[in-house]
């Protein structure tokens, strides 16, 4: 078998609570960890004629989402009727978009990855949860009984559906974390895997190098964890290429990874849309969104954007960690005063908070080689007030030698076990040389410095 003769296709769609203060047709508020079935109405539990009226903030979030993905927006876009049975929805019926979403065809640029077409972005109403209970594993299989919790129905929900523009594992998690920041940057969502509140199903399908059309696909449901959705790509695609090389054909199928096993169990054959009965929901108007609202949604400079600038000074692996950790602006501000690009990528990294304020102090701090003491004291201070740098200037390292020397000569003379034991082979002991010099001097010798004369005088 050589696995290098298949390509793998991969298609996301990714599902995420939108950020709103209440649900997607009636006013129940969301609240995450709320009691369960304490925010519920006659609405979202599908009382008879009770009628939805559709949450505005969530089809802006969606615009805006749209816009950022370089979507089409559509003039005129209509909610639809899915159709099927699930005790976790109580109309029978998902509202959602089918025909005509708000959004489609855009595209995600993935720095250093591939451009990811998006197919289309839509909104719809989250089903209510079901909670498996009892039995020996707590899964859908086995358990004694299910309740099912109303709170989360009918939660605004945004989907987006890429094209098949993903061919592997990395590939995937890397535009789903550029989504999810894009997502998150936009305010529209939490995006929260743990919380459940961002979750993918994952197409996955293979063919042969060179081949064009696709396979029969196997879509991986509901995968809330970035770590099980790279690893059952990985599966998928092993197991197809396995399967198609001992000869077997299979069917299009939905299927459930288990990460215990890293194996891939068939779920149910998949459902044709046909099966959904789609039709145009008849209690909700069209949405047309008016030329003035979509002129009135800012867009900040998205991260993608951001990581590719970045990246051509730091490198693109070291600009993901910097804008996934909103430290990059911070980065950005201290190479803006003079400070050079990688060391205030490492300061924005490992030192944490500072005003905007007090960049170019911070800089000038820095590169004159204050105590270690005083560096510290300067970005505590910096987080939460205006600071100065004269003070921190006065407070330099000793980086001198004919003033360490004389110093480090006097140590060495008053410890001659230590410098027997470090001799012998107990280089440990170099931590307590260092030590004694830092004491001698307040803590303003540079430590490279002693470090480098310390070695040099007890190897002698
Ligand atoms: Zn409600």
């Amino acid at each position: 078998m050589s696995a290098a003769e298949w390509e793998a296709v991969i298609g996301l769609e990714v599902h995420a609570h939108l950020k709103t203060r209440t649900k997607m047709f009636c006013r129940c508020p969301l609240e995450y960890g709320a009691a369960e079935n304490t925010s519920t109405c006659p609405v979202c539990l599908a009382h008879p004629g009770a009628l939805p009226v559709p949450n505005r903030k969530a089809i802006e979030h969606t615009l805006k989402l749209g816009l950022a993905l370089g979507c089409e927006i559509a003039e005129h876009s209509v909610f639809a009727r899915k159709n099927y049975f699930y005790p976790d929805l109580p109309k029978g019926y998902q509202i959602s978009q089918y025909e005509a979403p708000l959004c489609r065809t855009g595209a995600l640029d993935v720095p250093g990855g591939p451009r990811v077409g998006i197919t289309r972005a839509h909104l719809e109403e989250d089903a209510a949860k079901t909670v498996h209970a009892g039995g020996a594993t707590g899964r859908s299989v086995g358990a004694d009984y299910s309740l099912v919790d109303f709170n989360r129905g009918g939660t605004p929900l945004l989907e987006i559906v890429t094209d098949p523009d993903l061919h592997g594992a990395e590939d995937a998690d890397r535009f789903l974390r550029l989504l999810r920041q894009t997502i998150v940057e936009l305010g529209i969502s939490d995006a929260e895997m743990e919380k459940g509140t961002l979750r993918a199903d994952v197409n996955v399908s293979v063919r042969r190098q060179g081949e064009t059309g696709f396979r029969p696909r196997w879509e991986l449901k509901n995968m809330n964890s970035f770590t099980f959705i790279r690893r059952g790509i990985e599966a998928a695609i092993r197991e197809q290429v396995a399967a198609y090389e001992r000869g077997e054909s299979f069917e299009q199928s939905t299927y459930d990874y288990d990460p215990d096993t890293d194996r891939l169990t068939v779920h149910r054959s998949k459902e044709e849309a046909d099966d959904y009965r789609y039709f145009p929901e008849p209690d909700l108007v069209p949405v047309e969104p008016p030329a003035e609202l979509l002129a009135s949604l800012e867009l900040p400079e998205l991260p993608g954007a951001r990581i590719a600038r970045v990246g051509e000074h730091v490198g693109l692996e070291s600009a993901w960690e910097l804008v996934s950790t909103g430290n990059d602006r911070k980065a950005e501000l201290l190479a803006g005063v003079g400070l050079e690009w990688k060391s205030a990528a490492a300061l924005a990294m490992n030192r944490g908070d500072f005003l905007p304020g007090n960049a170019a102090a911070l800089a000038e701090i820095v590169q004159a080689n204050v105590t270690r003491e005083a560096l510290d004291d300067a970005f505590a201070r910096a987080a939460t007030e205006r600071i100065d740098a004269a003070p921190y200037l006065a407070q330099t390292t000793v980086g001198d030698e004919s003033e360490l020397v004389p110093i480090i000569d006097a140590i060495l003379a008053a410890n001659p076990d230590e410098v027997a034991a470090y001799r012998g082979g107990k280089e440990g002991v170099l931590g307590f040389f260092v030590g004694a010099v830092m004491r001698e001097t307040q803590g303003k010798a540079d430590p490279k410095v002693v470090n480098r004369l310390l070695r040099e005088k007890l190897q002698a």
